[in-house]
């Protein structure tokens, strides 16, 4: 059996030491950097309250100097959504290659909104305003894998899902916490979703349980603008998790669909592009 390693760090302790050991065992790393520096030291502290992002960018010139392989994962948050360019203009400066961004979410039980969570205007705008960043970029030979282009260009062009929920329906992931007990997905590690014990049962028992099935079934509220959608079977409603942050808002808006009106008539000229850039 093969195995491969991912880690997932925020930079802080990464020395030489631990580089070497990244490289012999080809981990491939996940390394938070928020946006651009202000954007990151606005919100990521060390114990003494001073941002950490010269830190988290000597890691990142580490990981060069290594050729250790990195992606760098960024907190999209509604004030952060509304710096594309300033997000962009540093990828490009750093000459980071992989970049995904992960949506900022209220509480699963939030009652109140929370100025922080991305919605889906916002959503809508970073991303629409990214594909043209990124589309000069590629005009110019240039290209950086951005997570979420690369997920709907897999599913448009090679019918391959490659982020859960894309289809808009749930997997079990399989999330095991410290004490060994599992949980279909990170979002959802709930006491009521609490599979069982990695210690005591065989993945095929845990998928079977009743609580997995519970939650692989779980009804999504599915807004009454889905079905009048023309991307309605490429998306189903999306992931449960992410309907605040990305789908349907309260206004009947949908920043997925928005993106998708601009990035799915233009992928013919996304291909033609990228086959001069990638082998
Ligand atoms: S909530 Fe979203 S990420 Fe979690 S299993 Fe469902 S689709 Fe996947
Ligand atoms: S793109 Fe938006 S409106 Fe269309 S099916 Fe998906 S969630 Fe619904």
């Amino acid at each position: 059996m093969t195995v491969h390693y991912a880690i997932q760090t925020n930079g802080m302790v990464i020395n030489d030491k631990w580089c070497r050991f990244l490289k012999e065992h080809r981990f491939l790393v996940g390394l938070s950097i928020d946006g651009h520096p202000l954007a990151h030291d606005r919100h990521r502290l060390d114990a003494k309250g001073r941002g950490t992002f010269a830190r988290v960018l000597q890691t990142k010139r580490l990981l060069d100097a290594y050729q250790i392989e990195y992606n760098v994962l960024c907190v999209l948050t509604n004030p952060l959504a509304k710096e594309a360019q300033r997000v962009f203009d540093f990828l490009k400066e750093e000459q980071i290659a992989f970049v995904q961004f992960i949506p900022c979410l209220a509480d699963l039980d939030a009652t109140s909104t929370n100025d922080y969570a991305l919605t889906p205007r916002n959503f809508a705008g970073f991303y629409q305003q990214l594909l043209a960043f990124w589309l000069q970029e590629l005009t110019q030979g240039r290209y950086l894998s951005i997570k979420l282009f690369d997920d709907l260009l897999n599913l448009l062009v090679r019918q391959q899902v490659t982020a859960c929920g894309i289809l808009g329906n749930c997997q079990v992931q399989y999330v095991i916490e410290a004490d060994g007990s599992v949980y279909p997905c990170d979002f959802y590690v709930l006491d009521e979703f609490r599979m069982g014990y990695i210690q005591e049962q065989t993945l095929r028992e845990l998928f079977s349980q009743d609580c997995s099935q519970q939650f692989l079934c779980q009804k999504k509220d599915m807004p009454s603008k889905c079905t009048q959608c023309p991307f309605q079977k490429l998306c189903r409603g999306g992931c449960k998790r992410m309907k605040d942050a990305m789908y349907v808002d309260s206004e009947g808006f949908c920043g997925y669909q928005e993106l998708l009106k601009d990035f799915t008539p233009r992928i013919n000229e996304i291909l033609g592009l990228l086959q001069g850039v990638i082998q």
